[in-house]
């Protein structure tokens, strides 16, 4: 048998085709095809996690939820599991960044620069501009990817992903 029949009778075994790819993996984690293949679903990651932002995703997977607060990076995640599931800690944790959608206040000429506030990175930044507020964008190179600044926005403007994921959307 072929490692890709074993593969596919593995996932339909487990009733796993359907979990869609979450907007935000834990870090540090496999592919989510790979992932969804070996996790049991046991929940240790969620317990695991001090700042409780790991949730029960599609298909009882696990997945973050950063308008409940911050990833600190601690590594408890992948400590608590028994599984393969992730990459060494000393890589980096996922190439996630901070992604400021249109509906941002500063695009309705509302004064808030709360998500720089929040940015222990100084990775956002407002740029002046003549005859209007200014407007924030994300510096790429700065940004972790922490999530603290999602929960900070009061408009909910601030999702943390993939640059790709938003190539595609
Ligand atoms: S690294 Fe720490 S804070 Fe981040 S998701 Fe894992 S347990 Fe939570
Ligand atoms: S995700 Fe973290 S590092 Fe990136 S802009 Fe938001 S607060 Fe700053
Ligand atoms: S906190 Fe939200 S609304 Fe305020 S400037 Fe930042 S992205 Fe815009």
């Amino acid at each position: 048998m072929s490692d890709e029949v074993k593969l596919s009778r593995r996932h339909l075994l487990r009733g796993r085709f359907k979990a869609v790819t979450p907007a935000a993996q834990l870090p540090w984690s496999l592919p989510w095809p790979a992932f969804v293949a070996d996790c049991s679903r046991c929940g240790d990651c969620l317990t695991a996690c001090p700042e409780q932002i790991i949730i029960k995703g599609d298909g009882g997977f696990p997945e973050l939820d950063f308008t409940r607060g911050e990833c600190s990076f601690c590594g408890d995640c992948v400590s608590a599991c028994s599984e393969q599931l992730f990459r060494p800690t000393d890589q980096s944790p996922w190439d996630y960044i901070a992604q400021i959608a249109d509906s941002c206040l500063a695009n309705q000429q509302v004064y808030c620069q709360r998500c720089q506030d929040s940015c222990e990175a100084r990775a956002i930044r407002f740029i002046p501009m003549l005859g209007r507020v200014p407007t924030p964008s994300v510096d790429a190179a700065l940004c972790t990817g922490c999530g603290t600044c999602v929960a900070d926005c009061p408009v909910g403007s601030i999702k943390v992903a993939s640059p790709a994921a938003k190539e595609h959307e």
